[in-house]
């Protein structure tokens, strides 16, 4: 069953005259799933291609992840809370907010090198891999923020079967926020970004989905409801079908 991005029911607008709010018996009721086949993007689709992100949409690396840029951070000397906050962010643009200029370079080669070398435990999200199949080649992508050796390490180690085209941090000159993975991935299927669905767990992907004029559909993996700005909010990829007809890609409540 899909979670769509229903506003959250409240108990209504304080009174005019400045009185308490109306009590409240009943908790609030959570938006009511979509039923299974209802399209979630009347009006837009179907899409040209979907392109997805890969950690934390299409794989879980969070445990690798932590582990990796602890080591790292006690290494440069950097306070752990400084690395909240950067989900889905290019290591270079990490690094180069946290480390003096002279030694970014170094500082990327080791978190990617531990990164490459830690990929215990990485594992394939719910819905990842139907999603993945029911796309056949030419409807799409992965747009990512990890380096290509990365990348091929964590689809290796997940078991997925990633899309032919990959856009990775070493293929584009600005990383997410900016909006030139999605476009590059887009350009690389030879479809109009517009024409695209992204899919996102973190709210620096989304907003470089929708500066790449992508509609956006958001996994909540990683980040709660709430942190997540797009035109459709669910769990997981196991809460939604992919059907594909000659038209392109439908998104559909499963
Ligand atoms: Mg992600």
């Amino acid at each position: 069953m899909a979670e769509t991005a229903a506003p959250e029911t409240t108990a209504g607008p304080p009174p005019p005259d400045g009185t308490a709010p109306e009590p409240v018996d009943e908790p609030a009721a959570p938006p009511a799933p979509a039923a299974a086949g209802t399209d979630l993007y009347p009006g837009r689709g179907p899409f040209a291609a979907v392109l997805f992100d890969m950690d934390g949409t299409l794989i879980d690396s969070t445990p690798s992840v932590e582990r990796c840029w602890a080591r790292w951070a006690e290494a440069e000397g950097v306070p752990l809370e400084r690395l909240l906050g950067w989900h889905g962010v290019p290591a270079r643009a990490i690094a180069a907010a946290l480390v003096p200029a002279e030694r970014v370079p170094d500082a990327v080669r080791r978190i990617e090198a531990l990164e490459v070398a830690d990929t215990d435990g990485i594992t394939p999200l719910p819905g990842a891999a139907e999603a993945l199949a029911a796309l056949p080649a030419g409807r799409s992508a992965i747009a990512t923020s990890c380096t290509r050796p990365l990348a091929a390490a964590r689809v290796a180690a997940s078991g997925i079967t990633a899309p032919s085209v990959l856009v990775t941090a070493d293929d584009v000159t600005h990383g997410k926020p900016d909006p030139e993975p999605f476009r590059l991935a887009a350009e690389r299927l030879g479809v109009d970004p517009a024409r695209c669905l992204v899919v996102e767990d973190a709210p620096a992907g989304l907003a470089g989905a929708r500066a790449a004029g992508c509609a956006t559909l958001a996994v909540t993996t990683t980040t709660p409801p709430d942190g997540l700005d797009a035109d459709v909010v669910v769990r997981d990829l196991a809460a939604v079908r992919l059907v594909v007809d000659d038209d392109g890609v439908t998104v559909v409540a499963a």
